[in-house]
This record gives structure tokens, sequence and C-alpha cells, in this order.
């Protein structure tokens, strides 16, 4: 009696331990908590509308990626839901808004896309000029708004570039020598982590590592924007110029004197150089192969004055030089930029930046190349860079070419898909021919060509990119084919100037 007692305190005791130990060993709670599920309007493949919100991008870019589903989320709480969700049921992401990402990195095969196009609502502040805007807000979205209070924001020429990406890239429009880059007149910015946290990042609060991440280190690294707050300014009347050239003139001396004049750091001046191959039909395009068109703030009459040496190079066969109000002079910059062979053309874009004038030897081959091309629409137009771009140091955002003279953009466009290869190696050798003379590429426009793509987008940013990484995003939730990847180590000091 008293042996089995003894036993019986002897199993209570081993038991109560055993039990004690699978509590202490096993921190792991067993609990099955559900995915969270998706919020917002849901397109899943299969569905109806599963084509067109798959399309939802530049066609070239889409055209052949077919995601999981897209979800068009409409608030912070449902971005939050789409992360989450994508986590615990292990499917990649991918973040779009406007959809311009040039190679397609907003979408993919088998993924979610947070699609933040429904976003749209804008609050403007008269008093303070300030703007609050949602995600999905593009260039012509908010231009109108402004317009409609005589303001403006610093943004680009393509009207349905979203605002997210073009804060995340840098963002160089025609204001880019009088204010800066679009990422310049952000104030604050509001993003959903990849731990589904809402964060709110200032040049000064404790985030302001992320906020200097944003400002040109691309986007879809580091979590979903779900708000911006930027600076907007009044919108002044300018004069408009545009001259055009057919192919026969001498374009070397345009070149030469373009570079010239538009190379000097003068803020009063913006202006674009385009030139197209010899191919490209003035008549269809209603528009001709050689051009230098801009802006400058001051009178038609100065213009004509100030640019009366480019005027008298050659036989220019179109001069248009006069005065337009703000309104007028984004729809012609867009108007003059944009060229379409088709709306579902084949397309290729890539860049470089130029931190001095092109030598005639860099001239020369651009014009060789131009002269001896097939394509029906390859291009190279600069852009006239510097100002208050300029006057931020290299390293106080992660926009790395602010002393860069030009940016030099080379596309192509042609009809058959079977001519991708011949297209791509044309414009790939173009840029490689004039390395000796530009550097890096601007992750707006990105390269799945560039061997070294962290260096080539960030330069000496890359390092203190990496670490940002790592901080808001270890696991690399936020990756695609050109992402940044977390610092395995970092001796940088996040967010020191
Ligand atoms: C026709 C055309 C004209 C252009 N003109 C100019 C120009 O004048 N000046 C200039 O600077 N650039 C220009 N660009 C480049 C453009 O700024 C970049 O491609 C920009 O990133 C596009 O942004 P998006 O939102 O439209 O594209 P998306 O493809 O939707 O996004 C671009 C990148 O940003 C990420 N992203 C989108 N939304 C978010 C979000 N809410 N949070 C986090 N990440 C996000 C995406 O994942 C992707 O990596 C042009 C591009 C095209 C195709």
């Amino acid at each position: 009696m008293f042996k089995s007692l003894i036993w019986s305190l002897v199993a209570l005791l081993a038991g109560g331990a055993l039990f004690w130990w699978n509590i202490m060993a096993e921190p792991e709670v067993k609990e099955v908590v559900p995915c969270p599920q998706l919020t917002g309007r849901v397109v899943a493949q299969g569905e109806e509308k599963y084509e067109q919100a798959r399309l939802d991008s530049n066609y070239y870019t889409s055209k052949n990626k077919y995601p999981h589903a897209i979800v068009y989320v409409h608030s912070a709480q449902d971005i939050q839901n789409a992360i989450l969700w994508a986590r615990c049921n292990k499917i990649p992401l991918r973040i779009r808004s406007g959809g311009h990402n040039h190679e397609g990195y907003s979408t993919g095969d088998g993924v979610l896309v947070i699609d933040v196009s429904e976003m749209k609502e804008i609050k403007i502040d008269l008093a303070t000029k300030i703007a609050t805007i949602q995600p999905g807000i593009n260039n012509s979205e908010l231009y109108s708004e402004l317009f409609k209070n005589g303001l403006t924001h610093v943004g680009g020429t393509c009207s349905s570039v979203g605002l997210s990406g073009l804060v995340s890239s840098g963002g160089m429009g025609p204001l880019i020598r009088k204010i800066g880059l679009t990422c310049d007149t952000l104030l604050e910015v509001e993003m959903v982590d990849a731990y589904g946290k809402i964060i709110t990042a200032t040049k000064d609060n404790e985030h302001k590592d992320l906020f200097w991440a944003i400002c040109g280190g691309g986007g879809g690294n580091f979590g979903v924007i779900s708000a911006l707050k930027i600076k907007v300014y009044p919108a002044e009347n300018v004069t408009w110029f545009n001259i055009g050239w057919n192919w026969g003139q001498p374009i070397k001396q345009i070149f030469a004197a373009w570079q010239d004049f538009f190379g000097k750091d003068d803020r009063a001046w913006f202006s674009h150089l385009d030139l197209w191959a010899k191919t490209f039909s003035a008549q269809e395009f209603k528009k001709e192969p050689i051009r230098i068109f801009g802006m400058y703030w001051g009178t038609p009459k100065q213009a004509r004055e100030l640019l009366a040496p480019i005027l008298a190079i050659g036989a220019p066969s179109s001069v248009a030089i006069e005065a337009v109000d703000w309104k007028k002079a984004i729809e012609l910059i867009e108007e003059t930029t944009a060229v379409f062979i088709t709306n579902k053309p084949e397309y290729k874009s890539t860049g470089a930046f130029a931190m001095e004038v092109l030598p005639p030897e860099g001239i020369d081959i651009i014009e060789k190349t131009l002269k001896a091309s097939n394509s029906p629409l390859l291009n190279v137009l600069l852009f006239s860079l510097g100002g208050a771009c300029a006057e931020i140091a290299p390293t106080a955002s992660a926009y790395f070419y602010r002393d860069a003279k030009f940016f030099i953009n080379y596309s192509s466009q042609w009809l058959q898909d079977n001519d991708d290869k011949k297209n791509i190696i044309e414009l790939e050798r173009l840029r490689e021919n004039l390395l000796a003379y530009t550097k890096g590429d601007y992750i707006g426009n990105p390269d799945p060509e560039l061997k070294n793509y962290l260096e080539d987008y960030f330069g000496g940013n890359v390092a203190r990119l990496m670490c940002t990484k790592k901080k808001y995003d270890p696991n690399n939730m936020f990756r695609f084919e050109q992402s940044i990847p977390p610092a395995t180590a970092c001796d940088c000091c996040l967010g020191d100037d």
C-alpha cells in the first residue's frame, strides 16, 4: 500500500515534470491561425476580368506575364491584408501603380500583384502648398487637380506614369533645374512594410533612413507606399520652343550646339535633344527626326535671340517659339516626346548618364548608329540636367547621379516578336559603345542586360541601400529581377549623411 502510494507520487511528479518540460521545450503554439483574406477588388486567374487586369501595365512589359491574382487595394488595411496573405500562402509579391516600369518589374508569373491604382484621393492644402496623395495617382491626375488652383507638381513628361514609381525612381521632368527631382519635393511617405506594419517616414524622424532610400532607391524594394505628401508650386507661364530638322542637315553640329547651350547650368532653360533613325518617317509621325525642344522662363523674343546660334544651323524645317501657360507646356512636352508605332509595340529602353558633354567621337557613334539602323523607331533622347537637382549631394538621397550634365535615353520599337533580338542587340551595342563617355543608368529606366545593375543604378549608395533593405525587409519579401538584396552585415550608418 505504502509502496503503491510512493509510485503514484513518483508518477505524478514525473508527469508534472514532463508537462512543464513540454511547455518549456515547445515554445511554438500549434494553434492553427487561418491566413487573412484578401480585401479590395480581387481578380484571380480564370476570372473574366483577369486578362485586362493582367495587362493593366505597358503592353510590352506585361504581355507574357501571368500573375496568380491582382488585388486592387483601396486602403492601407487592404495593403496589410495583401502582404500578410502573400506571406501566409508563400506567394511572391509585386507592387504596381502606373504600370510603367520599362521591364515589367511590377508584375510577374505566379505572383500576387498589389495594385494601388484605384487609390486616387488628392488633398491640397492651398495655404501651405502641400498635396497629400494616395499611391495610385499618376502625373496627369495630379497636374489636372493642381492646375485648377494655379499650381503644379514637379512631375515627369508622361501623363500616365504613377507618382509612386516616379518618386521612387527620383523623377526627372522640366522643373528639374528650377526645383529639382520629384523626390526632392517629398515631405512624408507612408508605407506598409513586409510585416504589414504602417510606417511614416520623414527626413528627420526615426525612419529617415527609409525616407532617404525612397528618393531614387527604386520602387518595389522596401514596402508598399500607401500615401505621399509633396510640396507643390505656382504654375508659371513659359516660352515653349520646338525646332526641327530633317536628315541631311548637319546633325553633328546640331548635337554639339545643343550640348554647348544646354550643358550650361542655366535654370531658365530645360531642353531635350531628340534624334531618330534615318528610317524615321517624318510624314507618318508628323515631326522631324532631329529636334531641339523645351521650355524657357523668359519671353519668346528673348528666347529667339538667345537661340539664334542654334537656329542658324543648316535649314530648320519648323520653328515654334511661343508663350504658353504651364498646362499647355505640359501637354506639348508629352505630345513631343511620346511617339508610338502602334499601341502594342515591341519595345526596349535603356539609358546612361553623361557627366560631361560628349566628345566628337561620341557624337559620331550616335550619328553612325542612327544612319545605319533598319529599326523603324530607334531613338536617342537627351535630357538636360543640373541646376537645383545638382545642388544636393549624391549621397544625401539614394538618387546618385545628381551632378550629371545629361541623361541619355536609348529606345527602340518594332512590330514583330521575332525581331526582338536584333533590335535589343543594336540598342545594347549603342549603349556599350558610348560607355567611354557615360556612366550608370537611371533606375526609372531599368535594363536587364546591365552586368552590375546595383552599381549602375545607385553608384556609391549601394551599401547604404542594402542596409536599409536589411532593416525594413530582412527576409527579402519584396524582391524581383533587379531588386536590392538585404545586406549580410552592415557597417554603414543608417540615416546619417
Ligand atoms: C512612356 C514612359 C515615359 C516616362 N517618362 C519619364 C519621365 O519623364 N521622367 C522620369 O523620371 N521617368 C520617366 N519614366 C520612367 C518612370 O518614372 C518609371 O518607370 C516609374 O517607376 C514608373 O512608375 P509607375 O508607377 O508608372 O510604374 P509601376 O510599373 O507601377 O511601378 C514602377 C516601380 O515602382 C514600384 N511601385 C509602384 N507603386 C509602388 C508603391 N505604391 N509602393 C512601392 N513601390 C511601388 C513597382 O513595383 C515598380 O518596381 C517613363 C516611363 C515610361 C514607360
